[in-house]
């Protein structure tokens, strides 16, 4: 009955955390997975998300179902967080927002709503992207590309091929781009290389797709949304997917957003109601426990201001990490630059080790990275940093 459908080997990132579950070292790192760990390795449970979690379990509530677009106080404080709370799309109306099923959730609804409605585009995704950006947009019918952008030789951005690739691209082209933290490289543009790539992207009339599943892990809430609130100023088509499964801890209740910036109102309005057409198609409407969580940590203003320092605080944990690690590497292997270990942002690095030295520091240290040299950095902490660190150092002499 089933021969002739073919064997899913597994998600390379997935099947790496199996195999980490079965070591039986003790002394086992996972750098592998991208998840925050707390300075203790444990995945934290926030406090401003702990406080409205004690008071929905103290007063049971009914469930009903959320509208197809999700909860109307969760939208509007992903748009606040996102844009601004006083930015003219915003206030004009002219921005489309619906809940959704994590990032993923949003970068799928958004991927079924540009193939469905611009067939002829192709989207793009950088070199290297997270693996599902392709899955995704394959998976919504795009024929999928690269554009250039992680320079292994200078450990930095290709910024001349980046911008002359963009130049060449036809009207409508999709380009999935990561204002901030860059999964999985940890490399960034900056403001002035933003302003340049946005004006390209207005000469040559693409749609801007910014996934940002990182806010406030780079520099901070506002200044990591410099792209966003950038493109929706110049009036460009600007699709946004954004994610709190990183910065409130939350992976598991699905707690993402998706948003298009229109020329209009009323256009705002015509694509609002086809998100919820694409919504109603795939799962009918999103899940309600983790959208009041977020909209209340987002709408308290106490609340609000307890989780941006939290954010901040593993923000500064994953800096202090990167420093750690950087010390002991320069230290111990001389004549080698690491200094890009301190200028990467976000949770994740690439660390420039090659396959055969991954491989090296799974077999003889048990230290699990993926085999493109990415490392979470968030899976470093002050005891097994040392451990790490001089791990590295061995299989880089
Ligand atoms: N985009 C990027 C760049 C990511 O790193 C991730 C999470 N790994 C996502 C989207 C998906 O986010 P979520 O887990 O909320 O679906």
């Amino acid at each position: 009955m089933y021969r002739h459908v073919e064997f899913y080997a597994g998600d390379p990132i997935l099947s790496l955390v199996e195999v980490y579950n079965r070591d039986t070292r003790a002394e086992k790192v996972n750098l592998g997975i991208g998840i925050y760990f707390d300075s203790e390795g444990k995945m934290p449970v926030l406090e401003s998300v702990g406080r409205v979690e004690h008071d929905l379990a103290t007063s049971p509530r009914p469930c009903p179902y959320l509208p197809m677009e999700g909860l109307a106080a969760y939208r509007s404080a992903v748009q606040n967080l996102l844009f601004g709370a006083s930015h003219p799309a915003l206030t004009e109306g002219r921005i489309a927002t619906i809940q959704t099923l994590g990032g993923s959730g949003a970068l799928k609804v958004g991927a079924d709503f540009l193939h469905r409605w611009f067939p002829e585009a192709k989207a793009y995704v950088s070199d290297p992207t997270w693996d599902n950006h392709k899955g995704i947009f394959e998976g919504a019918g795009f024929e999928v590309g690269t554009y250039p952008y992680y320079d292994p030789a200078t450990v930095g951005v290709k910024f001349d091929e980046m911008t002359a690739f963009f130049d060449s691209l036809p009207e409508n082209s999709v380009l999935i781009l990561h204002p901030c933290c860059h999964n999985p490289t940890g490399v960034d543009l900056s403001p002035e290389q933003w302003d340049t790539v946005l004006e390209i992207i207005r000469k040559r009339k693409l749609i801007p797709f910014m996934d940002i599943a990182y806010q406030g892990f780079g520099g901070d809430l506002d200044s990591d949304a410099y792209a966003i609130r950038k493109a929706a100023e110049m009036g460009l088509p600007l699709f946004v997917s954004n994610s709190f499964s990183k910065n409130l801890s939350l992976y598991g209740e699905r707690v993402g957003g998706l948003s298009a910036v229109c020329p209009s109102k009323e256009e705002a309005d015509i694509v609002f109601g086809q998100f919820k057409f694409t919504v109603r198609r795939i799962y009918s409407s999103p899940a309600a426990h983790g959208a009041y969580v977020a909209a209340e940590v987002m709408n308290t203003p106490e609340l609000f201001a307890l989780w941006q320092s939290e954010v901040y605080a593993m923000r500064d944990r994953i800096r202090a990490m990167r420093q750690g690690l950087y010390d002991v590497l320069a230290a111990k292997v001389p004549g080698r630059n690491f200094d890009y270990f301190i200028k990467q942002r976000g949770m994740f690095s690439y660390t420039g080790l090659t396959v055969e030295q991954v491989h090296r520091l799974r077999d003889e240290f048990a230290v699990y990275l993926l085999d493109s040299g990415r490392m979470c950095v968030a899976g470093l902490n002050p005891a097994n940093i040392e451990y790490v660190a001089n791990a590295f150092a061995e299989v880089l002499k």
